[in-house]
């Protein structure tokens, strides 16, 4: 089977505009206490995420960290393995933890993950997913912080690929299948 691409589902406009909300959202929550770790989950995320931190304040202590985790292949389908293939550099310990992360879709990597990560015993533990496709979740995740709600419908681009590929999309597009 190939891979086209299909339309525009979300513009690189609309996305800049919300992942500055969102920024400005967990600035605000985070409060007082300024300091922050920011977890991104590779590949995918890693787009988003810079975007994000960049467009928190100065003044805030944020720190940078990334996990590489795995639950797809080279398919299009979930394979509900999640496999962990690089952890954090730096203990999350008593610190105030933002996981980025660029899509929920059955829940499963992100619950995993979580469960994980709450061993380690951060003062708090949030999520942040750019994309939300609601409608496939096969297990509870409480996501605090959302970009957008999307159908089932299988997207590229903003650091999501389809096989390795268009993962430097500046818009989030569909795929068709050929
Ligand atoms: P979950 O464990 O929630 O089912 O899957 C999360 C992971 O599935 C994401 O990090 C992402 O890699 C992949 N994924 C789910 N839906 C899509 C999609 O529409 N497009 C792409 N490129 N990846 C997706």
């Amino acid at each position: 089977m190939s891979y086209k691409l299909g339309d525009v589902i979300l513009s690189r406009e609309a996305i800049s505009r919300r992942v500055k909300e969102i920024a400005e959202q967990i600035a605000k929550d985070n409060g007082k206490d300024k300091s922050l770790v920011v977890v991104g989950i590779l590949t995918g995320a890693a787009f988003f995420l810079t975007d994000l931190v960049r467009e928190m304040p100065e003044d805030m202590d944020i720190r940078v960290d990334f996990m590489s985790v795995a639950s797809y292949g080279d398919s299009t389908t979930s394979s509900g393995i999640v496999r962990i293939f690089h952890d954090l550099k730096s203990s999350i310990e008593g610190k105030n933890v933002v996981v980025v992360e660029d899509i929920v879709d059955t829940g499963l990597t992100l619950s995993h993950l979580l469960d994980l990560l709450k061993n380690r015993n951060p003062a708090s533990l949030k999520v942040c997913v750019l994309l939300d496709k609601k409608e496939r979740r096969k297990t509870e995740v409480k996501v605090d912080y959302c970009g957008f709600s999307i159908p089932d419908e299988f997207v590229v681009g903003y650091g999501l690929d389809c096989a390795g590929m268009w993962r430097h999309l500046k818009d989030i597009k569909g795929v068709i299948e050929e």
